[in-house]
């Protein structure tokens, strides 16, 4: 996975599905991509896209126009060009890839996460999470309810341990200092907020995470109601 971080917060996962071959999640801008596309000597197929706010789909009609890539995602109404609409029911074959779309409304009402099954020879899985999972948190509710958000964390807890997590934004340190309000002799969130400051400090983004970790360290996937998760949300809001 090469992550691209040249944007403000937005972390850009590329993925070579097979060899030369590639998938870009929700990209801002197309120049970084096309750049790195010409670095790592690959070709851009597919745009998976989690939502529909600009700094997600701000690279698609770029890229589309530069690589010919086919564009999928959840919401043909506000999503740009798109090709072609996912739903949870059908997985999406790419080469040797599946990859199955997860509705997670919530941060907004058509968003959707995208888990790559473990391939052959392969253990673990990956999980993109758009703004739905952050490392250590949760995306904002712009349209959905927190029983919505609470349920889409449910369908990602129920991912195995080993599911290695990207997420839309680089918000890990502010989760974790947040979480240190919430629970401040917790010995697992102090100890990630260390790991998150040194990676960000040799240059190296705080993702990925796995779900096992999430379930450690993220208050908003250790909440056990609804009502606890919309009180974290709350007082998330505030922070
Ligand atoms: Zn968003």
């Amino acid at each position: 996975m090469i992550i691209l971080t040249d944007f403000s917060d937005n972390l850009v996962a590329l993925y070579e599905y097979m060899p030369g071959r590639a998938l870009v999640v929700d990209p801002p801008d197309a120049a970084s991509v096309l750049r790195a596309l010409d670095t790592h000597q690959l070709e851009l197929t597919t745009i998976l896209v989690t939502h529909h706010h600009g700094d997600h789909v701000g690279g698609i009609p770029g890229l589309k126009h530069e690589t010919g890539c086919t564009v999928l995602g959840s919401d043909a109404a506000r999503i740009p060009e798109m090709d072609q609409v996912v739903t949870e029911e059908q997985a999406i074959q790419l080469g040797p890839a599946t990859i199955e779309t997860l509705e997670t409304p919530g941060h907004t009402r058509t968003e959707v996460c995208y888990y790559r099954v473990p391939g052959a020879g392969e253990t673990s899985g990956l999980l993109w999470a758009g703004d739905t999972l952050f490392v250590g948190g949760c995306g904002r509710l712009f349209e959905g309810t927190a029983e919505q958000m609470y349920d889409a964390f449910q369908k990602l807890k129920a991912l195995p341990d080993d599911t290695q997590v990207y997420c839309g934004h680089e918000y890990t340190v502010e989760n974790y200092q947040f979480a240190l309000t919430i629970e401040p002799d917790n010995q697992a969130i102090q100890d990630a907020l260390t790991a998150a400051r040194a990676a960000l400090a040799q240059g190296h983004p705080t993702v990925p995470s796995t779900i096992g970790k999430e379930k450690e360290t993220n208050l908003f996937m250790r909440a056990s109601s609804v009502e606890e998760f919309a009180r974290l949300r709350q007082r998330k809001d505030r922070f």
